[in-house]
């Protein structure tokens, strides 16, 4: 079965990276939820898709420059009044939820990985037993290799559009398997049979990410791809629901 997760706790339906979105997506019918990490400058570690609070709240500032008592202050747009939360919070959200955690290492503002960070992840999710229930990804190669050096942890590259056109299906299958990359994700849009096969012919797994409408939700699971994030949960439940239900009619 194809799995689904809830990307940035299900962005179009609760706002993103929203507490409410989170709990929301803890008792879902689902198998993952996605989010982002960002270090503070005291030591904690915010769950934030961005690297500034500019575009997604009322506050402006980059995540890495500010204390997490500052950034706890700042109301998430169209999020019910949400503020963004700590890694510590979101494993407290999720200890009793059969719902498996995606965690995608984002770079800081000027687009370089975080000095010394996916260690600091790590052991934050081991201290929480969350580890062992938590799937990585990101689109910098040089945070798989951090990956692969911190964490014996399942990973998955995110192959963006451009990254796809410029190095073709042939060489991003090489570079995944120089880097010890067992799994590559795609944008929906980029997605087909062809491109798929391909993928796991050279023994990699293969998911899609960005499926936020029906038909891009529709187009996934006529796929069969392993996995895919949405920012609309519900909706791809029920669409999965009811494929399943024709299949088995
Ligand atoms: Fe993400």
């Amino acid at each position: 079965m194809t799995r689904i997760a809830s990307h940035r706790g299900g962005t179009l339906e609760f706002g993103d990276s929203t507490p409410q979105g989170f709990a929301a997506t803890a008792k879902m019918p689902l198998e993952e939820v996605e989010f982002d990490v960002h270090p503070t400058a005291d030591g904690a570690i915010m769950v934030h898709h961005d690297a500034t609070l500019d575009g997604t709240t009322d506050r402006s500032g980059a995540i890495a420059a500010m204390s997490e008592a500052e950034i706890r202050t700042a109301i998430i747009n169209y999020g019910a009044g949400g503020h963004p939360i700590s890694l510590d919070e979101l494993c407290a959200l999720y200890a009793d939820s059969s719902v498996d955690f995606r965690c995608e290492i984002k770079p800081g503002v000027d687009g370089r990985p975080y000095e010394n960070f996916v260690p600091r992840v790590v052991e934050t999710l081991q201290s929480h037993g969350m580890l062992g229930r938590t799937i990585f990804s990101s689109f910098m190669v040089e945070s798989q290799d951090a990956l692969s050096a911190a964490t014996g942890r399942p990973k998955l590259w995110l192959v963006s559009p451009p990254v796809l056109r410029q190095l073709g299906t042939k060489a991003v299958i090489e570079v995944a398997k120089a880097h010890n990359i067992p799994e590559i994700g795609v944008h929906v849009d980029t997605a087909d049979s062809a491109l798929m096969a391909e993928v796991i012919a050279a023994g990699l797994d293969f998911g899609c990410w960005a499926a936020h409408s029906a038909r891009q939700i529709e187009k996934v699971l006529a796929l069969g791809v392993k996995v895919f994030t949405t920012d609309r949960p519900s909706l791809a439940i029920a669409v999965r629901n009811r494929l399943h239900a024709e299949v088995t009619q």
